[in-house]
């Protein structure tokens, strides 16, 4: 026998069919089927005779349990959980039996109506699939009746409970805890690909994402970014199927360790914001996306047009032809990505979202409907693509508004394949060139050639991927330009970026003569860097200062000695053990050290054991949850926590018997823990009989070490500054800490104090001492740290042939004055100014 149920509207309102509700989470009916009221009155009502199942500790939310087992949730307004209950007064509790007809609660329209985004009502049955409903909407008015049925529910030929029973495997749905979001940037287009890719590895799961009263589909990066899921937010990821705990705890994980990428970040710029978007004489004022300065011809850069007939008779084939045109761009672009090296992160990453917006289901599922509705393949991929370009736009979240051109690249790739569109080709220029257009791809901007000097856009951002490429390459870019830029013929011009933020396309004689000198004294000093990049850099007063490589790999090395590093300084060896599923094998480490230590052709090599936990958490190394890893197991004792992984990293470097290698401890606090180590690596020696002088030697990033660090020259073979730790300890600030650390200064005089306090110490034993921390790479920091009486500096690769070029201009002597005048100043502020004032 079929049973049926009718259901009661809850308020007197204007009644809303359910796809009209303007929030996706009911509209497109992810919690439940039925209808949606706009309410006149402030009283709402119980629909059915039942049990208050539920009342949502917001109370905007009721859920109700019929007599026949199905449940019906009435959801009073739209984002009314943000309410947190004011303005809801709830007349019933949980487990009350009610009547149809019974006041449940009382609202207090205004407050809500003014708070939240609408106060419209969906009344929604639920798992209505799983409990095998089937739900009718009754002929009703449009302003709902109380007394009138206006929907039916239908329970087939069992009830609920013969329906549950014979369910051999319901769906389970579980739910992770609240997870907030602490990347700067919250879930963009990379971090929603991350996601994306961890969800597609179960096929057979429902997995969202929760904000709110949001919901996005983890599976689709399109979904993902209209969540508009930003820094602060709270989301919780709900998953239905089997293994939800291994899911929800992967993507827990991936969430927690997002970190802002560097090259993300926008680039300082003291001048744009209020100058931005002016047009003056000529001068477009923009905001710097890219620094440089360029002088070329100014050529409009045109988007691609595609044609295409809009509709099409053969649906099957269509689709056919989308199918095959997303595997073709799919092949490409894994090719691409496989060409490119380990120092293209920015460029892979890249590519790697343009895969996932390829592949994103919903994408795919929309072109793919409008081709069943007789539209052509090329039709329905231009029309999804730009739907959902409208949907990132509607978000009004400037970091996914960003995003566009991501799924504009896609688009046009794909259009490119269907419609065998040659044009797509960026334009070979025989002349250098400056480019300007409403905005930029990625992909154009890969594929410009090294005629490209500069480019002008009217939209686009400083943390857009466009951005982060131009930077990569070393294209000065300047965007937020006036539209009228657009309009402008093709003549010289100067793009400035570097002391303004500036496009003259009216340059005078002079102005012109004078950008076209600078970038020709800047091209030539660079290229001078280079070529002397084998010397050695000597002051002018004759001290030697040795410029060694910061590395993570073999490539790296080869850089680092291509470009006249005079060794490394530091090889962190954490990237091997990070890639790899389980820890590496002697052997495999000691072919990679081995390999390394072939490159650098018997220059020195500092090898700086496995330094893991803190923010680099290791998978199969088994760590206690803690309240501030930072301060926690890291280093040096995580290792010696790990003894049998850390013995097996010293037996392979010990291995290599080569004496130039280097043996260095991360995250040394106290000399225990360097006598603990020294007596493993000396056992470890005598085991394998190796009786070449492998020096020991520690970093420096604990200020323990700086204020007693006499004691530690006298026993340990050499001493390195980790300048990024140390200033983290001195000034209590969490390096990765997205809001604070952006203040954190390497030049702050405290940490001056604790690298001049450990110079002392060192060379009380005439112990070697070098700076391996970012601040050896910064030029205004060079000078003090030479002026501290460091003679080791290790930086980053390709800042080195640079760097050396500088130093040759400096003496030692000044730097000593400057570097005593540092200390004695109270603010890294007045750090900078100074060291500004007296190296230009
Ligand atoms: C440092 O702390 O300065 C350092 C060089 O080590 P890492 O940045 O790898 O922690
Ligand atoms: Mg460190």
């Amino acid at each position: 026998m079929v049973q049926q149920v009718n259901v009661f509207p809850p308020l007197k309102g204007a009644f809303i069919d359910l796809d009209k509700v303007p929030d996706p989470v009911f509209a497109e009916k992810m919690v439940g089927d039925g209808f949606a009221i706009d309410p006149f009155d402030n009283a709402l009502y119980a629909p059915i005779d039942g049990k208050i199942k539920s009342i949502h500790r917001a109370k905007h939310a009721i859920t109700l349990e019929s007599e026949a087992g199905f449940d019906i949730l009435i959801h009073i307004g739209l984002e009314t959980v943000s309410l947190g209950g004011t303005g809801f007064d709830v007349i019933v509790n949980e487990g009350d039996k009610v009547k149809a007809g019974d006041l449940l609660t009382v609202f207090d329209m205004d407050y809500i109506a003014a708070n939240v985004v609408a106060l419209i009502t969906p009344v929604l049955v639920t798992d209505i699939e799983e409990k095998k409903l089937q739900i009718e909407i009754l002929p009703h008015d449009a302003i709902t009746d109380l007394s009138k049925p206006i929907l039916t529910v239908k329970l087939g030929n069992h009830s609920v409970a013969d329906n549950n029973v014979q369910n051999t495997s319901p769906q389970i749905t579980l739910e992770s805890d609240l997870i907030t979001i602490i990347n700067s940037h919250g879930i963009h287009a990379r971090p929603a690909a991350l996601l994306n890719s961890i969800a597609r590895k179960f096929p057979d799961n429902e997995i969202l994402m929760i904000k709110g009263e949001q919901s996005g589909n983890v599976k689709s990066v399109v979904s993902l970014l209209s969540l508009s899921v930003q820094y602060k937010d709270q989301i919780q990821f709900l998953v239905k199927g089997n293994n939800g705990v291994e899911i929800i705890a992967e993507l827990t994980d991936a969430i927690k360790n997002l970190h802002d990428d560097e090259s993300e970040n926008p680039i300082a710029d003291p001048n744009s914001g209020e100058e931005d978007n002016k047009v003056e004489n000529g001068k477009y004022h923009g905001v710097v996306a890219s620094s440089g300065l360029a002088v070329a011809r100014l050529i409009k850069q045109t988007g691609t047009q595609f044609e295409y007939e809009r509709f099409a008779a053969d649906e099957a084939e269509q689709l056919a032809k989308l199918d095959k045109a997303i595997h073709a761009l799919v092949a490409e672009l894994e090719n691409e990505i496989k060409d490119l090296t380990e120092f293209d992160v920015a460029h892979k990453n890249i590519l790697n979202a343009h895969l996932m917006i390829l592949t994103d289901p919903e994408l795919i599922t929309q072109a793919k409907n409008l081709i069943t509705n007789g539209q052509s393949a090329a039709y329905g991929w231009d029309k999804a693509t730009t739907e959902s370009c409208k949907a990132l736009l509607a978000t009004g979240n400037q970091l996914l508004i960003e995003r566009q051109n991501d799924l504009i690249d896609v688009r046009d790739r794909v259009l490119t394949i269907l419609c065998g569109n040659e044009s797509k080709k960026v334009a070979e220029f025989t002349e250098e060139v400056i480019l300007v257009a409403e905005d930029f791809t990625p992909s154009q901007v890969i594929a410009m050639s090294d005629k490209v000097k500069g480019l002008v856009s009217v939209r686009g951002g400083v943390t857009s991927h466009v951005s982060i490429l131009a930077r990569t390459r070393g294209i000065p870019l300047l965007v937020g330009v006036a539209k009228d830029v657009l309009q402008e013929h093709e003549q010289n011009v100067v793009l400035d970026t570097i002391n303004t933020a500036i496009l003259n396309v009216n340059p005078t004689p002079e102005e012109l003569n004078q950008a076209k000198g600078e970038v020709n004294r800047r091209r030539e000093a660079l290229q001078i860097a280079r070529e002397a990049a084998q010397v050695p850099a000597v002051t002018t007063d004759g001290i030697q200062i040795n410029c060694l490589a910061n590395i993570g790999n073999i490539d790296e090395a080869r850089i680092a000695a291509a470009n006249g590093a005079e060794g490394v300084g530091l090889f962190r060896t954490e990237f091997m053990f990070l890639e790899t599923k389980e820890a590496p094998s002697e052997e495999m480490q000691f072919n990679e050290y081995s390999d390394i230590n072939h490159v650098l052709a018997g220059k020195t090599l500092v090898i700086r054991t496995l330094d893991a936990g803190g923010d680099k958490k290791i998978p199969y190394i088994t760590q206690m949850h803690e309240e501030n890893p930072m301060l926690g197991v890291r280093g040096v004792r995580l290792c010696l926590a790990n003894r049998e992984l850390f013995k097996t990293q010293l037996r392979a470097i010990l291995k290599t018997k080569a004496e130039n290698i280097k043996v260095m401890i991360p995250m040394i606090s106290k000399l225990t823990e360097y006598r603990a180590v020294k007596q493993i690596f000396e056992e470890i020696k005598a085991d394998l009989g190796v009786n070449t002088q492998i020096q020991l030697g520690i970093m420096v990033e604990v200020p323990s070490v700086a204020f007693i660090s006499e004691a530690f020259a006298k026993e340990v073979d050499f001493m390195s500054i980790g300048t990024n730790d140390l200033t983290q300890y001195v000034m209590a600030v969490d390096r990765e800490h997205t809001e604070l650390a952006k203040e954190v200064d390497h030049l702050h005089p405290a940490v001056l104090a604790a690298i001049a306090a450990t110079s002392i110490g060192a060379a009380k034993h005439d112990t070697n001492l070098s700076v391996c921390g970012l601040m050896a790479s910064e030029k205004l920091a060079i000078p003090v740290l030479i002026g501290l009486g460091i003679k080791n500096l290790s930086m980053t690769v390709s800042t080195i042939p640079e760097n050396k070029a500088f130093i040759r201009n400096l003496n030692y002597a000044k730097c000593k004055e400057v570097a005593e005048h540092c200390l004695s100043l109270p603010t890294a502020i007045e750090v900078r100014e100074y060291l500004k004032s007296q190296f230009n």
